[in-house]
């Protein structure tokens, strides 16, 4: 799965948003998260974003923002 980093924190943009094939985006606290669980895989969104937030979940710089794009997506 992706997962949505912390320069995404006070982006306005939605491209991501608006070019995910499945919808799996959710508003965090002041940023936009992923459920990872709902992600494809599909890749799409990581080109789309501006700030260069979305990584894939394997990618280190993910970290801890896995179990939080996982918690905020499951407030919804
Ligand atoms: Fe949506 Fe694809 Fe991005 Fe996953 S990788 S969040 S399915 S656009």
């Amino acid at each position: 799965a992706y997962v949505v980093t912390e320069n995404c924190i006070k982006c306005k943009f939605q491209d991501c948003v608006e070019v995910c094939p499945v919808d799996c985006f959710y508003e965090g606290e002041n940023f936009l998260v992923i459920n990872p669980d709902e992600c494809i895989d599909c890749g799409v969104c990581e080109p789309e974003c501006p700030a260069e937030a979305i990584f894939p979940d394997s990618d280190p710089k993910t970290a801890d923002w896995t179990e939080t794009n996982r918690k905020f997506a499951s407030i919804w």
